[in-house]
């Protein structure tokens, strides 16, 4: 269904009216910043083969050249800035305490609408470490980088030097080289950021997806969680995917221009 007023003033209401939201995000949210999605015409699928690159092999076969491909997406990501929809989700995060974000995005854009939101100049929680578990990072952050030996992790926005393999980073504790801290291919998520995403899915009353082509898993069965609850879903995306269908409402258009008239306060 195109997104007209009425359906809009629909939309909104029952998530004013329900108990417990989950938001699942996926590269579609980041587009309009000018982050490239992974499938859509243009994407990073085309210019590169992620699963040559994205892959603990790959790291472990040539880490410059992992390390090369990471830092461009990395100045990529820093060149861009959270958009209307990114903002639309922190401050409706702020407004609401039953509310959860899980995001397959690696490019910390949630975390930086979040930061701006607060006012905060406080760096955005690890996994291990986070002081508030309603921004579920499920695939990591490329923002991040983490030891591929120990639990060292650590946030990161300098570019990296990727010169010479001895001037990759390495870890300060055991000496390890250091990683993105993404989950690659072959590699499963972190089984407590997925629990937690999956038990805010199976409380909420409504899930909303957006920009995501929901085919990814195990994130794509997120927003079934919250329907085999009694929940319902809201789909945000210009095309369709496997969810569309099992949508209370698809509300088809982007999420700058969507999400801040559903969420909006
Ligand atoms: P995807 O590329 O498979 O799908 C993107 C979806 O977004 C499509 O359904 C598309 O129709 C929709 N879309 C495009 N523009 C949109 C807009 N303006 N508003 C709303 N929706 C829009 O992405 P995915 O489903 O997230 O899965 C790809 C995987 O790639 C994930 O695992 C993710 O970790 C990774 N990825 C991350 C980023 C990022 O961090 N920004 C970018 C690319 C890929
Ligand atoms: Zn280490």
């Amino acid at each position: 269904m195109t997104a007209n007023g009425g359906t809009l003033r629909q939309v909104r209401g029952a998530i004013r009216r329900a108990q417990g939201v989950m938001i699942l995000t996926g590269a579609g949210v980041s587009a309009d910043s000018g982050i490239s999605t992974f499938r859509d015409f243009g994407g990073l699928w085309d210019r590169y083969r992620p699963e040559e690159l994205a892959t603990p092999q790959a790291f472990q076969r040539d880490p410059k050249v992992v390390w090369e491909w990471y830092d461009s997406r990395r100045r990529t990501v820093l060149s861009c800035r959270p958009n209307r929809g990114h903002k639309a989700i922190a401050q409706f995060l702020l407004s609401r305490e039953d509310v959860t974000l899980a995001t397959q995005n690696v490019d910390g854009l949630h975390q930086r609408a979040f930061e701006e939101a607060t006012d905060s100049l406080v760096m955005a929680p690890t996994p291990l470490d986070r002081d508030f578990d309603r921004t579920l990072e499920l695939h990591g952050s490329i923002l991040r980088t983490r030891c591929s030996v120990c639990e060292m992790s650590q946030q990161e926005y300098e570019s990296i030097d990727t010169s010479d393999v001895d001037a990759l980073p390495h870890c300060l504790d055991c000496g390890a080289m250091m990683r993105p801290d993404v989950v690659w291919f072959g590699e499963s998520l972190d089984g407590s950021v997925l629990e937690l995403a999956l038990e805010a899915a199976r409380v909420a009353e409504v899930c909303i997806v957006v920009g995501t082509s929901a085919v990814v898993q195990p994130a794509a069965s997120i927003p079934l969680a919250t329907q085999e609850s009694g929940g319902i879903m809201i789909e945000v995306n210009p095309e369709h995917t496997p969810l569309t269908s099992l949508s209370q409402w698809s509300l088809q258009g982007s999420s700058t221009e969507v999400l801040p008239q559903i969420l909006g306060l």
